[in-house]
């Protein structure tokens, strides 16, 4: 699963393997810098990742 700004290029990719706090604390971070909204996205999108 990913973390992912729909108003701008932040994201929290894997979150999976990173402590859940950590993630809130840059979650809410991001939020509160820049009032952005912020959703949890089962897949990752890897649009760099083409062949
Ligand atoms: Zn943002």
């Amino acid at each position: 699963m990913q973390k992912r700004c729909l108003n701008c290029d932040w994201m929290i990719q894997n979150i999976e393997t990173q402590p859940e706090d950590e993630q809130a604390r840059d979650t809410i971070e991001h939020f509160t810098a820049t009032g952005h909204t912020i959703v949890t996205l089962p897949e990752p999108i890897q649009l760099e990742f083409q062949i």
